[in-house]
């Protein structure tokens, strides 16, 4: 089965400057690795350009434009404490956008089956109006508004099983049923939000926070009131918030998943998908901070969407 693997050569020009842990090499080493994998399953396309009104949906005019007028010169230009812009920011923060855009399209007109967006910066933590965690635009919640309006559905499943809490995407559909925001996470940890208890307005939203050093059984158990939900929702098309820095050797957190699981994980979704959306997919990536670590789970990631 053919898997479409979305990038483009621009995230390389976003510096966050020297020791950000969300760094170029991210996606290289993700990039190289899928391409040695010569596979015929893999159809590689370029982000392309999309309508700026889709930006709209998902963020608030006034934080637009304030990210529009924040894109330096030269040097770089700090948004918060660790959200970070430098002059190739402009391009590659709208690229990440695009990505998950032409992953859209392409399962939509059948080029692939499904597809992976090795982009940068992620999005999970960009509010509405603010940006975070190394997040400006929330890519994955213009995707499923680009799903609403565009293709005019009206059930959009996001899975979020990076080891933070996806603030900003709970944020922007808190009050929208059409979309189901899930997301598994350390908790309490960065970013503070993600109890049980929030629950959306119609709980369209479902945390699943974990505790520090939680291991694989429990975090794949965990899944298993995660697929109920998904089961009753019967979304027409998921999305994947695809963070791996829930392994174990990830610098930024400590649940103790091994590569393999993210192989586990993924199988159990393309199922569900299966199912309850004739498999419909598109996945991005999100944190996943150990070189290594990231390289090995996006194999087993990706490999799994192929099967
Ligand atoms: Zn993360």
């Amino acid at each position: 089965m053919k898997t479409g693997i979305i990038t483009t050569n621009t995230y390389l020009k976003h510096d966050t400057g020297q020791g950000h842990p969300e760094r170029a090499d991210r996606v290289t080493v993700v990039i190289k690795h899928l391409k040695r994998l010569k596979s015929k399953n893999l159809v590689w396309k370029k982000a392309k350009k999309f309508n700026p009104k889709y930006l709209l949906l998902a963020h608030d005019k006034d934080y637009l434009n304030d990210v529009k007028n924040s894109f330096p010169k030269q040097g770089l230009n700090f948004l918060n404490g660790d959200t970070i812009l430098s002059p190739g920011s402009k391009e590659a923060t709208s690229d990440a956008v695009g990505s998950i855009i032409t992953a859209i399209d392409g399962v939509m007109k059948k080029d692939f089956r499904n597809a992976f967006c090795a982009v940068r910066p992620p999005g999970h933590h960009a509010e509405k109006k603010k940006a975070m965690g190394f997040c400006v635009y929330n890519n994955i919640a213009v995707g499923a508004y680009y799903l609403l309006e565009k293709y005019n559905l009206s059930k959009v499943a996001i899975i979020d099983f990076d080891v933070h809490h996806g603030n900003g995407t709970q944020d922007i559909f808190y009050n929208n049923e059409k979309v189901l925001y899930i997301s598994s996470h350390q908790y309490p940890y960065y970013p503070g939000s993600g109890a049980a208890n929030e629950k959306g307005i119609k709980d369209n939203v479902l945390n699943i926070p974990l505790v520090a050093g939680t291991k694989s059984h429990e975090f794949l158990n965990a899944y298993d009131s995660i697929f109920k939900k998904l089961k009753e929702f019967k979304p027409e098309f998921i999305l994947l918030s695809s963070g791996f820095d829930a392994h174990k050797d990830d610098p930024l957190a400590q649940i103790d998943l091994e590569s393999k699981d993210f192989y586990t994980l993924t199988k159990r979704i393309m199922s569900l998908a299966e199912e309850l959306c004739k498999a419909k997919i598109v996945s991005i990536l999100e944190g996943g901070y150990d070189l290594d670590a990231l390289k090995e789970s996006v194999d087993f990631h990706v490999k799994s969407l192929m099967e």
